[in-house]
């Protein structure tokens, strides 16, 4: 961004009379754009968006940056809490590019949908699948792979379309996981099992397989998990997600097999549990 415009607030929106002549024309992308950068912020750059608060003197910073200051960092006064009406009009009639522009993202937007784009937006980084670990890893999807490789290579890697996942100790008391991936038809999934306590207090286990790739991706697939007991025999079957869902909220959706600690004995020997994986394309 070559432009700085740090500090220096337009001398009020000044209402422009419709053009007579010409018929209002296709200029407003660009003035949108240009409008736009007026609310950049002067240290992080990003825009400042309503509620626009500035100094005494009339700096704007972005609400974020403004949390970890103690004054203006143009004029270096105190940072006021006086609030900017005029600015905060402008940029509810501005459009300001989506976050992940640099990602490749065309959109904009007005300020009020901006969050709500940014969280669906198809542009954004992809978080770490890996389960139970708090990791805070984020990046492109085809850089996800080599992160799971990279810095959880305990996870089993298993070739294959029909695989054993063998959960080992599922009576292990309070919540747990066991994951592991497992790779067909040129692609990777992460096959997951949580023990943890529903709504009730009650432990229940849950299964699933997600995609390491897109949710385009992932439609092409349908993959079946098989638990079998002394003559019994559970299955669920479905498309597995893809990982930008993210495994808390397919399992707050109940989007998984989901079965509980009874069921799980009748299945298991020697307190290890055999759920047999088959991933197969549509
Ligand atoms: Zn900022
Ligand atoms: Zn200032
Ligand atoms: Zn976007
Ligand atoms: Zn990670």
């Amino acid at each position: 961004m070559s432009r700085r415009t740090a500090g220096a607030l337009p001398a009020g929106p000044s209402e422009r009379p419709p053009s007579q002549s010409e018929p209002a024309l296709p200029d407003t992308t660009a003035s949108s754009c240009e409008l736009a950068s007026l609310f950049l912020c002067p240290v992080c750059f990003d825009y400042v968006l309503p509620p626009i608060l500035q100094c005494g003197r009339g700096h704007l910073v972005c609400g974020n940056c403004r949390q970890q200051l103690t004054s203006c960092p143009i004029c270096q006064g105190p940072l006021g809490s006086v609030r900017n009406l005029a600015m905060e009009k402008l940029a509810n009639s501005v459009l300001f590019p989506c976050q992940y522009a640099p990602a490749g993202c065309g959109i904009t937007l007005p300020p009020v949908e901006k969050a709500d784009h940014e969280g669906l937006c198809e542009f954004r980084p992809y978080s770490c699948p890996c389960p139970g670990v708090s990791c805070q890893w984020q990046g492109s999807l085809e850089a996800v792979m080599p992160h799971l490789l990279q810095q959880h290579a305990y996870l089993k890697a298993i070739q294959g379309e029909k695989t054993v996942f063998l959960a080992m100790d599922i009576n292990v008391s309070g919540a747990f996981d066991w994951a592991m991936m497992q790779s067909c038809f040129g692609f990777h999934f992460m096959v997951v099992l949580q023990k943890q306590e529903n709504d009730n207090g009650e432990q229940q286990f849950c299964a699933i397989v997600q995609l390491i790739g897109t949710p385009q991706q992932a439609e092409n697939f349908t993959y079946r998990l098989e638990l079998n007991g002394h003559k019994r025999r559970l299955t669920w079957e479905a498309t597995p997600p893809s990982i930008r869902e993210g495994i808390v909220t397919t399992i707050m959706k109940s989007n998984c097999l989901v079965f509980d600690t009874s069921l799980a004995q009748l299945c298991a020997g020697n307190g290890n549990l055999g759920i047999i994986v088959t991933i197969a394309k549509r």
